[in-house]
């Protein structure tokens, strides 16, 4: 993909109301953030779950966001969720744009933008697809690039789960880091607002973000938070983004100091030697679950067995739990090797 940087400074910070409400609300938000952010936010038209919600006020909003530009000298971004949105944030001059969760499931959608921005390299922002999709989430990008948008950046807002979870959607941090590793030159915004949904959690994401080398923020602020029209829990004052900012501890990428790099080396080679391991243990084990597909094959038994799989799932987390390791973490692992165990015995099986 062809992406050229315009993010200029790091952490690049977005900030501003989950939604335009009114004319007053946008320009006494943008005036306390002036000079802390470097691009005004605000929803013109609200993607919600529900019907009979607040939807935004449409169109009319845009007159804000222009004032907002003249009065205070922010850049200003918005959501376009349609190629008629395109077409009036066009029109009104917006500076920027990003494409909503929602929007980024649904491919139709996503090609009728980028065809409306063909021609206007305006930067645009992709937020994750709601569920954890990383393929939908590139074919969005490439979608606009293909029509020559080279100002992208993708936004991390975390994603749905049918699990119980401290957050509003779940982080999933391996997502955008595969992501990265894809697409080396696309900066990444955190969401932290989005993924929290409760401005309890939104310094500790802040910091997640910033530890894992990510771009930059966007964090939604409203000067009476607890007003809001929409995303009541997760809106954070002005006056606290700035707390929330100076507390961010910002980390070196660069290592100068030789005696860490030294103790560095010593501990991922120790972590390198435990990994390869790991790696031979997994295939001693997939050893014997082939002797077992032969045995099963030959007596005409079923793979899955389920009392045997909670068996395998209760041990090893409570053997976790023993010893101080996160049982879930453990739960992951074994799903995962179980799911190839499974494909294992069922290629035997089925005598392939
Ligand atoms: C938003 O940023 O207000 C928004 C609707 O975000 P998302 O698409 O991440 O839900
Ligand atoms: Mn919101």
């Amino acid at each position: 993909m062809d992406i050229k940087k315009f993010i200029d400074k790091k952490p690049y910070l977005i900030s501003g109301p989950c939604s335009a409400e009114s004319e007053d609300q946008l320009l006494n938000t943008a005036k306390s953030l002036k000079g802390k952010i470097d691009v005004f936010r605000a929803g013109v038209w609200k993607p919600r779950t529900k019907p009979n919600s607040f939807e935004g006020v449409g169109k009319e909003s845009l007159f804000w966001l222009q004032k907002v530009k003249k009065e205070t000298g922010l850049k200003v971004i918005t959501e376009a969720a349609t190629a008629k949105h395109v077409e009036l944030c066009l029109n009104a001059g917006i500076d920027m744009l990003w494409i909503g969760a929602r929007t980024t499931v649904n491919p139709f959608y996503v090609q009728e933008i980028a065809e409306a921005l063909s021609g206007v390299d305006i930067p645009v922002f992709v937020k994750n697809p709601i569920h954890p999709d990383i393929s939908l989430w590139i074919g969005a990008l490439e979608r606009l690039n293909n029509k020559g948008i080279t100002k992208l950046s993708a936004i991390h807002r975390g994603f749905f789960t049918y699990e119980s979870s401290a957050f509003r959607n779940e982080p999933k941090w391996e997502i955008p880091i595969e992501l990265k590793r894809n697409l080396s030159d696309l900066p990444i915004i955190c969401d932290p607002s989005h993924i929290s949904g409760n401005k309890k959690l939104i310094q500790d994401i802040s910091q997640t973000a910033m530890d894992l080398n990510m771009d930059g923020l966007m964090i939604e602020t409203h000067l009476q938070p607890e007003r809001a029209l929409s995303d009541v829990h997760q809106q954070i004052t002005p006056n606290d983004l700035e707390i929330l900012l100076d507390n961010i501890i910002y980390r070196k990428q660069i290592l100068e100091d030789q005696d860490l790099i030294l103790k560095l080396t010593i501990l991922r080679d120790n972590i390198d030697k435990i990994d390869a391991d790991i790696v031979n243990e997994l295939n001693s084990r997939k050893e014997f679950v082939e002797e077992i597909a032969e045995l099963k094959l030959k007596h005409n038994v079923t793979i899955f067995q389920l009392e045997r799989w909670f068996q395998i799932l209760s041990s090893r987390q409570k053997q976790a739990n023993e010893i101080g390791l996160d049982p879930k973490m453990i739960a992951d692992i074994f799903e995962l090797i179980h799911k190839y165990s499974i494909l294992t015995q069922s290629k035997i099986m089925r005598k392939l």
